[in-house]
Parts: C-alpha cells; sequence; structure tokens
C-alpha cells in the first residue's frame, strides 16, 4: 500500500482495534497458519496449515478474509452484500487497498464510504476472533450468532456516525429516564436501496434491543416514514406502550 493508503486507514473514524486488524492484515503481520509453516519452510502436513473455519484450504490472509466461505456469507448477509471472493486481488495489501478506495474500485458513493470500511472491518474483526475461538479454545463458529453481533455491532457504529454527521458535538444522545426506554431509528439511503437501523437503550444506555433491515426504497422519505414503522412495530411487538 502506498503512504496515502496507510494515511486513509488511520484517518477513518473507528475504534484502533478495527485499524489495526485492517492494518495487520494488509502487513501481513497475523499469525497465520499457511504463513508462519512457509515461514518455517515446512507447508507439507496439510492438516497444520489448513484454515480452521473451513478445513478446506491453507490457511492465508487472502484465504480467511477473502475466499473463505465463512467470510463469503458473513459479507453477503452484512449491511454492504458483497460477494468479497469476486474482488480481484493479488495480496492482502491490496484486498485492505480496494476496500480503504471502495469509492474507486467497487463504485461505493463517497459519503457512504466510512460505513462501508467499517464494516469490512468489523467482519475481519470477527472472522479472525472466531478463528483464534476456535482454534484455541474449541469454541464452535456459529454463523446465524456471528450475523446477529454483526449486525448488533454495525447498528452501533452506523447511530454513532449518524450522530456525529447529523447533530455534530453540541448535541448529544440523553438516555431515557428509570423504568423507560428509548428508541432510535435512522436510515441511509444509497443509489440501488437503503439500509434502515432501529435501536432501543435503557436509562443506563444499554442495548435493548438492534433491528436492521435492507429497504429497496432509494428516497430518503421513504426510508424515514419506513424506518420510524419499524420502531413503532418492534415496541408493540414488545407489548411496550408507546
Ligand atoms: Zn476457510
Amino acid at each position: 500500500m502506498s503512504e496515502q493508503d496507510w494515511k486513509l486507514l488511520w484517518q477513518v473514524k473507528m475504534q484502533d482495534r478495527l485499524k489495526l486488524i485492517l492494518w495487520k492484515i494488509a502487513a501481513e503481520a497475523l499469525p497465520l497458519r499457511a504463513t508462519i509453516f512457509a515461514r518455517m519452510g515446512a507447508t507439507d502436513n496439510l492438516d497444520t496449515i489448513l484454515c480452521p473455519l473451513c478445513s478446506n484450504q491453507a490457511e492465508t490472509a487472502l484465504h480467511l478474509f477473502q475466499h473463505c466461505p465463512v467470510s463469503r456469507i458473513l459479507w453477503r448477509n452484512s449491511a454492504w452484500p458483497l460477494d468479497i471472493a469476486n474482488i480481484p486481488t493479488s495480496s492482502p495489501a491490496d484486498l485492505i487497498k480496494k476496500l480503504l478506495n471502495a469509492d474507486d474500485s467497487l463504485g461505493i458513493p463517497p459519503p457512504q464510504l466510512q460505513m462501508f470500511i467499517i464494516n469490512a472491518a468489523i467482519i475481519f474483526y470477527e472472522l479472525w476472533y472466531s478463528r483464534n475461538q476456535l482454534l484455541h479454545a474449541g469454541i464452535p463458529c456459529i454463523i446465524k450468532a456471528k450475523l446477529v453481533a454483526l449486525a448488533r455491532r454495525y447498528a452501533d457504529h452506523f447511530h454513532a456516525w449518524h450522530q456525529v454527521q447529523t447533530l455534530g458535538c453540541r448535541l448529544r444522545w440523553v438516555p431515557p429516564e428509570p423504568d423507560w426506554l428509548k428508541v432510535n431509528f435512522d436510515v441511509a439511503v444509497r443509489c440501488n436501496g437503503s439500509f434502515l437501523a432501529v435501536s432501543c437503550r435503557d436509562y443506563t444506555s444499554s442495548l435493548c434491543i438492534v433491528y436492521t433491515e435492507r429497504l429497496q426504497a432509494t428516497d430518503p422519505l421513504v426510508g424515514e416514514v419506513l424506518a420510524a414503522v419499524r420502531a413503532v412495530e418492534l415496541a408493540l411487538e414488545n407489548n411496550w406502550p408507546v
């Protein structure tokens, strides 16, 4: 990656641990099985270098983060559905470079680039975490649970980002009174559809429920109205007085 790409990575407004996972992938600094054994000159024992998540291919950075079936499922079902394996890449650094410059490489609208990069980072972070949990603690990677965790994490970032965008620093989210719940909703409109998120927090600011949905609508007003309707429906489904 060029100096400008590294600069771009550090300028993205997201948690350092998320920046770090993108940096480590690009710098080939993660202790992946095939990479380690290749450095040791011992790649003949296939069992020792197989990807722990799919047990089907050697575990390289491009396999785990781009071509592994688990990565492809997480990407396809994310807020930015993408067939990640179809992006032509020559190296892990090339993959990260293309994602950081997705406005040019994938046609992501520039105002949405920040959330696209955050989505990529939380998927990669989850893959690395799941792989370590499985390999070192024997905890299985349950795709359904991973998708729920990813949607929740994305919605958190989505709200934080839009709060900064729309309210600036002057207004802050205020928790509800004790025994009350506060439901917030928002929508991000893109040229080929939109993405709505509804979240509910209690007076301690703890997240109680997160709901996300992809919509066909490209009209911001329609998106906002649908998000408001979903928020009310969520409250009614849970028998909360609105
Ligand atoms: Zn795999």
